[in-house]
């Protein structure tokens, strides 16, 4: 097998297995719960799942969905995050190749992930009121970026600059809405993921990933509520705000030319 095949494979594979620990940190993080402690168990019954069992995607299809012990339903989520994750740290490698950029992009998508999948899992969990994007993603994830454009584009002062742009541009709508509706419109936790977007990517995305999570936002978001019978639903406006940083870094070159037409 060529040597970029094989590479490539195994990129995939790593994915999966980062998938196997965002599914981890998905369930336990919103409920604060220790992310290394105690080990996965069937949420049905309460037993302790073996290890080969643990084997992402692997382990799902040997127990054919259903739990050994209680023959309880897991749910396919678990699965899909993992094949998700790897398709996205694989399609990073195919983009960035061998490269610093690389590394900065499965660490960009591993956040990105989180935040969404957490937002829309929570948003549609009784357990919660509203979806939440926990700070561990976007606080922590912020201080990454920036450590990161210390040695890649962006670089520095853009990437301070994106921060503070990415909190201000979603933070002033929502202190106007509040102020004026006197109700809650937009959540914290989808102001500091704006900021931990602009710390990655600097200033000049910050833009393009507010009008372009608007625009999936009234896309997907408008059926959402209808189907959710619910206006008051509060849609997981942070998933599309994560969907729309993830377009970026695929066609940045293509938005580029898009938005600033005079560069050509
Ligand atoms: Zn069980």
């Amino acid at each position: 097998m060529p040597l970029f095949v094989l590479l490539s494979l195994y990129i995939f594979v790593i994915g999966l297995v980062f998938g196997s620990f965002l599914n981890v940190l998905i369930a336990r993080l919103p409920r604060e719960l220790s992310v290394v402690y105690p080990p996965s168990s069937c949420p049905q019954c309460g037993h302790r799942i073996r290890f080969y069992h643990n084997i992402p995607l692997i382990g799902f299809i040997l127990l054919k969905g259903r739990c050994r012990d209680c023959g309880g339903k897991i749910s396919v989520k678990y699965p899909l995050v993992e094949l998700l994750t790897g398709v996205m740290f694989l399609l990073v490698f195919l983009k960035f190749g061998i490269s610093l950029y690389t590394l900065k992009y499965f660490v960009f998508v591993f956040l990105l992930l989180g935040a969404g999948l957490t937002d829309v899992f929570t948003a549609a969990d009784p357990e919660f009121e509203c979806g939440i994007i926990p700070d561990t993603y976007t606080l922590g994830g912020a201080v990454v970026g920036v450590l990161f454009s210390f040695v890649t584009y962006p670089g520095i002062t853009s990437s301070l600059i994106g921060a503070a742009a990415g909190f201000l541009s979603l933070w002033v709508p929502a202190f106007l809405y509040k102020k004026f509706r006197r109700q809650e419109g937009m959540g914290g936790g989808d102001i500091k993921l704006m900021m931990m977007i602009g710390a990655f990517l600097g200033y000049i995305p910050v833009y393009f990933i507010v009008f372009g999570s608007a625009i999936i936002g009234s896309l997907l978001g408008l059926p959402l509520v209808i189907l959710k019978k619910d206006k008051n639903y509060m849609i997981p406006f942070g998933l599309f705000i994560a969907v729309a940083a993830v377009v970026y870094i695929f066609f940045e070159a293509q938005i580029m030319n898009l938005m600033l037409p005079e560069r050509l």
